[in-house]
């Protein structure tokens, strides 16, 4: 058995867990626990954003949720022996939902999608549907419903959304350099280009007063992944996975959270994955020096599980790099990627999703705001998003596609593409 060396009372926020966790990146946040090289240990998790969400049907929480606070993470876990160069190796040998509760914090039984709004959050296609919306799921083992997105049940592949070590300060002060000079190219856009340090709800574990103050003003945000890991949402990142990740500080400091029921390739609603709080089991190891043994040293490595739901049907979509919108064509654009969801969208339409669409346009709003159900399904079901440059960079295109699978929906479209 793992031993559990980060818990958490689901019934409380993160802030007032008896040893608290963290939610920027700084060198400074006190280690919560000491393991040792060789050591299974079981980690607990609060969702992403300490449990602002509710298990109802207002989306209202997701359109309103306050992201100073995000991501809730657990840790730091210093893993003794470590220093700047090695490599940390993480072994994921389980991870799922709270165990044995129902309760109001996701991952107590349920989980939610949520489309963030385009005024808070963004996302990849917020110019087609700038509200916020929300899907419920309720878990049943490895699978999950979703009063939401009736007639349809998905398979879920779990896994961390966000886990790495913590930077050194001088690795630091070049993320804050390097991300306070892009949001300079366009401060004034929504969504932002990047999120600077922000003082306002900084939780620092166990550390206060001007430490606490150094983190909250030069803390990194953990929205991007960078050179320690972070928030790298692979939705293959799952039990069986190995990711081998850069040590920039003594005791690599390894902490995080964010944990997915599922998601597709890409979160590409900024909530696109099922989110849930729940528990983590690693297995953690060192490479001495394996830094520079191995080249690792912007990127961490992950070898991918072998767990992965199996799918005997699926369709994909072969984009053209044209917008319809406006029938421009585009030189090596990856505008396919986000122009094949409406299209995944109208195939979902076609195929029985007309109950959700028919109580989508109940409400008022303009016709591209009509139907969420569809998104929502459509940000899960994208199994694969594929590139294939053009070989010799010659015309207009990058074609690629998006792939729909794992649901049974998908059966019905197939049968009824064929009638
Ligand atoms: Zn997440």
């Amino acid at each position: 058995m793992p031993d559990v060396v980060f818990t958490v009372d689901q019934a409380r926020s993160m802030r007032d867990q008896a040893v608290p966790g963290h939610n920027r990146w700084h060198p400074d946040i006190p280690p919560a626990v000491t393991v040792k090289p060789g050591q299974s240990i079981r980690v607990e998790c609060r969702e992403w954003t300490d449990g602002q969400i509710g298990n109802n049907d207002s989306a209202n929480d997701v359109r309103d949720v306050d992201l100073s606070g995000a991501h809730m993470l657990s840790g730091p876990i210093y893993v003794e022996g470590a220093e700047p160069g090695d490599l940390l190796v993480v072994d994921i040998l389980d991870l799922g939902p709270v165990p044995q509760e129902v309760g109001e914090a996701p991952g107590q039984g349920w989980g939610y999608t949520g489309i963030f709004a385009k005024a808070n959050g963004g996302g990849f296609l917020t110019d087609y549907f700038p509200d916020a919306y929300k899907a419920i799921w309720d878990f049943s083992g490895q699978k999950c419903t979703s009063r939401h997105i009736p007639g349809v049940e998905f398979t879920g592949i779990t896994h961390p959304g966000l886990f790495g070590t913590a930077p050194s300060p001088e690795l630091l002060a070049r993320w804050n350099a390097r991300e306070r000079a892009l949001i300079a190219t366009d401060p004034d856009r929504i969504p932002a280009l990047a999120l600077p340090p922000l003082e306002d709800s900084v939780l620092g574990g166990t550390a206060t007063g001007e430490t606490l103050a150094a983190i909250g003003r030069d803390g990194a945000r953990t929205v991007p992944a960078r050179e320690n890991g972070g928030n790298h949402d692979i939705k293959n990142f799952t039990r069986g996975s190995r990711v081998f990740y850069p040590v920039h500080v003594p005791g690599a400091l390894f902490s995080g959270g964010d944990l997915h029921f599922s998601q597709g390739d890409g979160e590409i609603t900024f909530c696109g994955a099922i989110e849930m709080g729940g528990f983590i089991d690693f297995h953690v190891d060192l490479i001495k020096g394996g830094m520079e043994t191995y080249g690792v040293t912007t990127n961490p490595i992950l070898m991918p599980g072998n767990v992965e739901p199996r799918y005997s049907e699926f369709i994909t979509f072969i984009g053209i790099g044209v917008d319809h919108e406006t029938d421009t064509q585009l030189y090596n654009d990856a505008t396919h990627e986000r122009r094949h969801v409406p299209a995944e969208i109208r195939l979902f339409r076609a195929a029985g999703l007309s109950a959700a669409r028919r109580r989508a346009d109940r409400g008022p709003g303009e016709r591209r705001r009509r139907h969420p159900q569809c998104l929502l399904l459509a940000v899960l079901a994208d199994g694969d998003l594929r590139l294939r440059h053009h070989p010799l960079g010659l015309g207009t295109s990058v074609s690629g596609q998006g792939v729909v699978r794992g649901l049974v929906v998908a059966a019905a479209i197939v049968s009824r593409l064929i009638i």
